[in-house]
């Protein structure tokens, strides 16, 4: 019985994730609060906020098996129109950071994102000032390496 509900869960799973409908950028959203809900029940001791999280995470992995696919994309649509900017915005943070820590630890090179279009370039370590110019779209900065 048990092994019967197992394999329509993993077939459940593969049909989701054949569809493409898998994650989007509001379940993304939705995890990171769920996430931060049990943050804050680790640090304050409130089953409140244990249960608001496990809520969240709920609702996310509801919209990954959901099979109304038309009605999540059309929810993803929505939250993108009010959200786009500020999810590429966190998107261009997370890749600088990400950079940055890269170049800390790489001795030979430093790394650092175009600020027009997002591409990484890698520049040699102890030239001082040096300007360059991003190969993708010819924006030129002086930066010091
Ligand atoms: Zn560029």
């Amino acid at each position: 019985m048990f092994k019967k509900y197992l394999s329509m869960f993993r077939e459940d799973m593969r049909y989701a994730m054949e569809r493409r409908c898998g994650q989007d950028e509001l379940n993304n959203f939705i995890m990171l609060i769920g996430f931060v809900f049990v943050m804050i029940a680790l640090f304050s001791h409130k089953w409140v906020f244990v249960l608001l999280g496990f809520a969240f995470v709920l609702v996310c992995y509801l919209r990954v098996f959901s099979k109304n696919l038309d009605a999540r994309r059309k929810e993803n649509d929505l939250y993108m129109r009010y959200m786009g900017k500020t999810v590429e915005f966190s998107n261009y943070v997370k890749l600088v950071v990400k950079m940055y820590i890269r170049s800390l630890k790489d001795k030979e090179y430093m790394y650092f994102v175009c600020s027009n279009c997002k591409q990484v370039i890698r520049l040699p370590k102890g030239k001082n000032k040096v300007s360059v110019r991003c190969p993708k779209c010819s924006s030129t900065y002086v930066k010091r390496t």
